[in-house]
């Protein structure tokens, strides 16, 4: 799993807007439609339906923010929710100080260290803190983890059967190989074509789920 990196500076956005929500499709776009905190994507929690547009500064504390675009940022309910109003302290540039750094500046894949077992680890103080915070360890996010990674291997593998395939084809000539290494390179071909093809899909967006009348 990894963090989109949040470049402000390429979103386009409409000029002046009433109100905050007008900014969705762009905030969403830019976050590449995953949560900026937890890098959870919209496919994998339910759809957009299930992300918020978060005040990075709290409304409730920077009301003169509410409407600032550059304070607003993709993220699921969930991380919402245990951020809700908390602002701990300014964000600094070394991360010493419980904080959020913010998405746009900084990051997120540098401040945490993902082990084997998909349990994440804050590098600096603000982002032991936000682990604790926002509860970065809940269990999905941990399967995520782990099925990110396990992904990222059997890709490599899959990427390598055609090779492999080769070299058997050298050692043994029976109708039954022939056979049993076609199948193999079909169903190869397919699941590469499969995996580029969900890559592209989002599953989850309104228009495309609703109920036929
Ligand atoms: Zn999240």
């Amino acid at each position: 799993m990894k963090w989109t990196i949040i470049n402000k500076n390429l979103t386009k956005r409409p000029i002046k807007v009433s109100e905050y929500r007008k900014y969705r499709s762009e905030i969403r776009l830019e976050a590449k439609e995953k949560c900026v905190y937890c890098a959870i994507h919209e496919n994998s929690l339910g759809g957009s339906d299930n992300f918020h547009i978060e005040h990075f500064k709290p409304k409730s504390k920077f009301s003169a923010l509410e409407k600032e675009f550059e304070n607003l940022f993709y993220a699921c309910a969930i991380c919402n929710r245990f951020k809700s109003n908390d602002w701990p302290e300014e964000p600094n540039s070394n991360h010493s100080v419980p904080s959020y750094p913010d998405p746009k500046q900084v990051n997120y894949n540098t401040l945490f260290d993902i082990d084997e077992n998909g349990l994440l680890h804050g590098k600096y103080v603000a982002s032991k803190y936000i682990i604790e915070k926002i509860v970065l360890n809940r269990p999905q996010l941990i399967n995520e983890r782990k099925e990110f990674k396990l992904r990222a291997r059997l890709d490599k593998a899959i990427m390598n059967l055609p090779e492999l395939a080769s070299k058997v084809l050298l050692v043994d000539r029976s109708e039954k190989r022939d056979l049993l290494l076609q199948e193999y390179m079909h169903l190869t071909a397919e699941i590469i074509s499969f995996q580029n093809s969900e890559k592209k899909i989002s599953r989850y967006r309104p228009s495309e789920i609703k109920r036929a009348k």
